[in-house]
């Protein structure tokens, strides 16, 4: 239930939402804005309670009973954007966020190659996998501890955050000590343990799209960061496994006017694990800055033939500078920048 204070309501009136609220036993999430205070009422039986228990105290405005499981990451819960900022760039404004570079943090060499070719083509993020999910336990799993140290490296030389996936709730203090942005994978969006972990650690959050769930399954998976109290949530579009089978996804342009019409959170995609091949990534790239997405995850590896995961789907340096100049020229027609 969303509970929204009338402008320039009193404190104790706030105060007396909130204490009906605890009383039913119910948990709350307050938006302070500039404008007016919006109280989230949360709890699995928020529905037998009946709303004009709120409507009638005084200073409140509006209750709205969100039917939807998802609260916290709702619109009705926060009309504005959230913006999301790391070390000063922000996901969610104006700016397009290009977050670029290998599937798997191979070697030194192979890192700041991808580095330095990301960033000179204007990617303002660096990728790598230190820990890689795979399907089989018998794949390349990532160079883990040994491959947040290389980020650190090249982060320090090349002056770019990074961004790079935790899979297990042990292991969020390890990861964060070394990520800017914890990267929750396709595979571990309804991993409650890991989101609750990585919602504790208040770290800026890529939330990947389980591939077989829907957008309220994602907002409501969103909601365990949001109530750990870690607000720097962005969504990752990332592809869902229907019955074509042309491509290793089927990327849903639609989830991204939909997220945006649901949801305060930024979104951006990820048209490299949808297309699974490198040949196909431009066009998905460009069709999700149409459809307004905040930004872009990109494979990008300095020799795609010698990668030990993703070689297919990853754009060479050369494929990656041209696709940004046409990234560029979209941006613009949708009135943002890169
Ligand atoms: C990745 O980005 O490296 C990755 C494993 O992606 P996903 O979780 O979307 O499969
Ligand atoms: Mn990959």
């Amino acid at each position: 239930m969303i509970v929204e204070m009338k402008k320039g309501a009193a404190r104790e009136e706030l105060d007396d939402v909130i204490a009906r609220a605890k009383k039913y036993g119910m948990e709350v999430q307050l938006n302070i804005g500039t404008d007016k205070t919006v109280v989230a009422i949360l709890g699995s039986n928020t529905g037998q309670i009946p709303s004009d228990m709120f409507g009638v105290l005084p200073g409140v405005e509006r209750v709205t009973r969100i039917m939807r499981p998802y609260k916290l990451a709702s619109r009705e819960f926060k009309a504005q954007d959230t913006i999301v900022d790391i070390e000063g760039i922000k996901v969610g404004g104006d700016r397009i966020v290009v977050m670029a570079g290998p599937c798997a943090v191979e070697t030194p060499e192979q890192l700041k190659a991808a580095a330095r070719a990301v960033k000179d083509s204007g990617a303002r993020i660096l990728r790598g996998g230190a820990f890689k999910p795979r399907s089989s336990p018998f794949s390349f799993q990532g160079l883990k501890t040994a491959g947040l140290e290389l980020l650190a490296d090249v982060k320090a030389e090349y002056g770019m955050p990074v961004v790079t996936e935790v899979v297990d709730s042990h292991e969020v203090r390890l990861v964060g000590k070394y990520a800017d942005i914890l990267q929750v994978g396709s595979r571990s969006m309804q991993n409650f343990t890991l989101l609750t972990e990585v919602g504790k650690s208040k770290s800026p959050v890529v939330l990947k799209r389980g591939f077989a769930c829907t957008v309220t399954e994602w907002l409501t998976a969103a909601d365990y960061l949001l109530a750990e109290g870690n607000s720097q949530v962005i969504l990752c579009e990332r592809g869902i496994r229907t019955f074509e089978d042309s491509t290793r996804f089927s990327l849903d342009i639609s989830s991204i006017p939909v997220i945006k019409k649901a949801s305060h959170l930024p979104i951006i995609v990820d048209p490299s694990h949808a297309a699974g091949h490198y040949s196909l990534v431009p066009a998905l790239a460009k069709a999700a800055i149409a459809a307004g997405a905040d930004g872009l995850l990109i494979e990008v590896h300095p020799n795609p033939k010698e990668a030990l995961v993703d070689g297919l789907q990853s754009l060479t340096p050369s494929d990656f500078a041209r696709l940004m100049k046409e990234i560029d020229q979209i941006a613009r027609v949708m009135g943002r920048s890169l």
